[in-house]
């Protein structure tokens, strides 16, 4: 949505020239501008719904990258999936499919993302001055709707991803904060193809709002936080080029799409591929009881997640593992783990079994060793020996 049309949304009497009251600065200003600003922003048209989309139970072979997905879509905290593989593995599709299976989440109705338990916890100031407002009037601050999936583009400016001050309305002294595509994604899911090509400035901006799950604006002395708890999805050909270590670990998930391996599968794929194409509606009217079967296991998953435990033996095979491959990363052991819970959660079983974690162990774990670090801790492993026989020696 561009400037002009936010400006449309406010009520003409609450801004422009007419702001009235004391106002001794900006932050006074944008809380005057907020507290009369009583339309829920209108979502933005970046994190705009696809179009009816390929369906996921009619996906051909990819049965590791389907398993990802859907536990990624049962349990956030597994931390995201990173799909590795070349062009035409059908990558995008099955991450677009998704949107039929995501589970409807409380989202904020406030550009800042303000919840009610917020309220709760820390009072009034808490909260925006609009939402405070919105609650002394016994109004919701939050609706239920079907979880996002944003995709972020690789050519998407920083303020449109991290949002920001609205520019042209500051000049006409109406100022507001533009929602951007991390606050958009928020409780759902941000896929970013080719994650790999992103300019850092975006992968930073990324890497901030996955770490805390909040973001914050700054402009000058104006600042906003809002909440940005996304699962990242990202897809790569590693031949265009290697992706930061730091967005490497962030995924907790690696899949390896070799795109599909008989020629049975792959006839199966293009005649998929062309009855879709031909008449989309029809091709997703024939699954639609399948997609319908398979959101409600999911749905059922995510509700059975809380009572499903990790048995001490399953959880020290896990670190077993996690030791024998030399693994540093402190996120591997949380995305093992909360991985083989949601398997365990979508075929119905209370307590993780060694069959839940082996199923997920090479989703987990692959792509997780650094040679850089293993041979730095090998170097300073051996630069700690000759310490210690030099100060033995010297002490004699
Ligand atoms: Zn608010």
């Amino acid at each position: 949505m561009n400037a002009d049309l936010e400006m449309q949304n406010i009520p003409e009497e609450s801004g422009g020239d007419t702001v009235h009251g004391s106002i001794r600065s900006l932050k006074d200003l944008i809380e005057e501008v907020t507290a009369a600003y009583t339309d829920p922003v209108e979502q933005s048209d970046l994190g705009q719904t696809l179009p009816p989309v390929f369906p996921f139970p009619a996906l051909v072979g990819q049965v590791e990258l389907k398993l990802a997905l859907t536990l990624a879509v049962i349990n956030p905290a597994v931390g995201g999936v990173l799909i590795l593989g070349p062009r035409g593995t059908g990558k995008t599709t099955a991450v677009r499919s998704l949107v039929d299976l995501l589970p409807e989440v409380e989202v904020s109705l406030c550009p800042y993302g303000c919840l009610p338990e917020e309220l709760e916890a820390g009072g009034m100031d808490a909260v925006c001055p609009d939402c405070a407002k919105k609650y002394g009037q016994g109004l919701p601050l939050t609706r239920r709707e079907p979880a996002r999936l944003v995709e972020l583009p690789l050519n998407a400016r920083l303020e449109d991803v991290v949002g920001g001050l609205d520019e042209r309305a500051a000049l006409h002294r109406k100022i507001l904060f533009k929602r951007g595509l991390l606050s958009t994604a928020d409780r759902g899911i941000l896929y970013v193809d080719e994650v790999n090509l992103l300019p850092d400035e975006l992968s930073d901006a990324l890497l901030d709002a996955a770490a805390t799950g909040h973001f914050i604006v700054r402009r000058g002395p104006v600042s906003a936080s809002y909440r940005s708890r996304f699962t990242l999805i990202g897809s790569m050909n590693p031949e265009e080029g290697q992706l930061r270590p730091q967005i490497f670990d962030r995924f907790g998930l690696r899949v390896v799409s070799r795109g599909l391996r008989t020629p049975e599968e792959r006839l199966a794929a293009y005649r998929q591929a062309i009855s879709y194409q031909r008449n989309p509606v029809a091709f997703c009217q024939g699954y639609q009881d399948q997609v319908k079967q398979l959101r409600e296991r999911i749905l059922a998953a995510r509700e059975f997640l809380p009572q499903v435990t990790l048995p001490e033996p399953v959880a020290l095979v896990g670190m077993h593992l996690i030791e024998r491959l030399k693994i540093h990363s402190l996120r591997v052991d949380i995305s093992l783990f909360e991985a083989a819970r949601a398997h365990a959660a979508y075929n119905g079983c209370p307590e993780v079994s060694i069959d839940n974690l082996s199923a997920v162990a090479p989703l987990a774990l692959r792509l997780r060793r650094s040679t850089a670090i293993q041979s730095f801790l090998d170097a300073q492993d051996r630069e700690e020996h000759e310490l210690q026989d030099l100060l033995d020696t010297s002490l004699e």
